[in-house]
């Protein structure tokens, strides 16, 4: 699915290429394959339909600058408004508050309450050097007060204990407390989950609520419940403030849409990801990588911008002049293109920032042997006298292998930089300039 939008979008962005303006009808067709992509990936349709409209204003409004499409224009209007409904930046626990501040776990069961708690509670020591207490107040669920001792032990906290004779309200203020006069920095206060929004259930939250006086009161919500996850946080959004929202299960094979819902009905920042069952698959949510989850074409805002601002224009232009006017392409020019890969943040920066199913094609292994190849190239060239490179055709026998000694190479290695460089001058003369151009310009869309 993912492939198939990110061929589709950017057949269009081709298509409305060499168009000055964005249009209504040059943004229509696209605007149709993100919101398939966008209900594919299990966002509520309502969220859907006032996605689309915002890009759509947004989009008409643009101007098409400097050496930018109006499709690629467009791309960019749609990854930042996704990146801006889903939330700015990162956003981090607050913990403003005289201790010990409060964290309240709301959500349904299942949803992954307990694992988080015992996840937040491992990121607070560890990270921001914090004594944290927890305690359950699922007192439906022996079983359950059990597990949130274990993984608490595992994170390293403390554990206050409780039974199920007890109140919610009751055990919930015990702990705090406790966790007054022993001097913690963090109460986590983990709560019942029922298997659906239920009155009792909501009623008890909201109690919790009121006696705690939380500065958190985190929704925890499963990112494979795809489009049901619109009505539980609509439910839990009218019961509680809610500040935050830890999304989990995205490593799941949910298509994270539930993220762009969920941020909409509550309002409240996503503030975690929960990737793995371990103790340690907790992430700081990146609203922007997300983003480009969602729509699975990767990080092509930033590959764009990328790709613009790290490369001398000034010299891709004389470089095309250059080849143009018919004065050929020597060695320097060569190895200026090396630079300029260089320059852009390698090879294997920019295959991050690719759509995955493009990059997956390029093993780490395969991109770091390509890097150490053009740090090769670049030795060969400096071991060249100027003459030599403005003029390769001097080069024989006894000068290549000056130079494969002065680069620490084999003569082999040499003879194969000039045959790619003969192949290169063949290409650049084809292309009668802009080579360097046309190449990024297909690189940014
Ligand atoms: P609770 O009922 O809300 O307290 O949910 P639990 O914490 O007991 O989690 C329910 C199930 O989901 C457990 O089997 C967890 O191991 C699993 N789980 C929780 N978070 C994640 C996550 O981020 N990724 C994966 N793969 N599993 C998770």
């Amino acid at each position: 699915m993912a492939s198939a939008l990110t061929e589709k979008l950017s057949r269009l962005v081709k298509e409305v290429r060499g168009q000055a303006r964005i249009t209504e009808s040059n943004v229509s067709d696209m605007l149709r394959e993100v919101r398939m992509a966008l209900l594919e990936a299990d966002v509520a349709l309502p969220v859907v339909r006032d996605f689309i409209a915002r890009v759509k204003e947004k989009a008409l409004g643009a101007e098409v600058v400097g050496s930018l499409t109006p499709g690629q224009v467009l791309v960019s209007v749609i990854q930042r408004e996704l990146a801006a409904t889903m939330g700015e930046g990162v956003s981090d626990l607050n913990l403003a508050a005289q201790p010990p501040a409060v964290i309240l776990m709301a959500g349904l069961q299942g949803a992954g309450k307990t694992t988080t708690t015992a996840k937040l509670a491992k990121h607070l020591i560890e990270r921001r050097k914090k004594k944290v207490l927890t305690v359950s107040g699922d007192v439906y669920r022996p079983a359950a007060i059990e597990q949130l001792k274990t993984v608490t032990k595992q994170a390293g906290a403390e554990w206050f204990p409780s039974s199920p004779e007890q109140k919610p309200l009751e055990i919930a203020r015990a702990a705090l407390d406790y966790a007054k006069k022993h001097y913690f920095d963090v109460l986590l206060v983990d709560t019942a989950g029922r298997l659906a929004i239920d009155e009792a259930l909501m009623a008890e939250i909201k109690q919790l609520h009121a006696a705690l006086n939380p500065v958190e009161t985190l929704f925890v919500v499963d990112a494979m419940q795809g489009q049901d996850a619109i009505n539980t946080a609509r439910a839990f959004k009218e019961a509680l403030p809610l500040t935050g929202i830890v999304l989990t299960k995205l490593d799941g094979d949910s298509r994270g849409g539930a993220a762009l819902s969920v941020r909409t009905v509550t309002g409240a920042p996503i503030k975690f990801a929960g990737v793995s069952e371990k103790i340690d698959g907790l992430e700081v949510f990146d609203a922007e990588r997300h983003a480009g989850r969602v729509l699975g074409m990767g990080d092509i805002v930033a590959l764009v911008e990328q790709v613009t601002a790290g490369v001398d224009m000034a010299a891709a232009q004389k470089l095309a002049a250059k080849v143009k006017s018919g004065d050929g392409f020597d060695l320097e020019d060569f190895l200026d293109q090396l630079r300029q890969m260089k320059k852009m943040g390698g090879l294997s920066t920019l295959m991050d920032k690719l759509p995955s199913q493009m990059s997956a094609k390029a093993s780490e292994a395969d991109l770091g042997r390509a890097e150490k190849e053009m740090k090769r190239k670049e030795g060969i060239i400096c071991s060249m006298t100027p003459q030599e490179r403005r003029k390769p055709e001097l080069l024989k026998a006894t000068r290549k292998r000056r130079i494969a000694a002065g680069a620490g190479v084999q003569v082999q290695e040499v003879n194969r930089l000039l045959k790619e460089f003969e192949q290169m001058q063949g290409v650049m003369k084809k292309m009668k300039g802009g080579g360097l151009m046309k190449m990024m310009k297909k690189l940014g869309g």
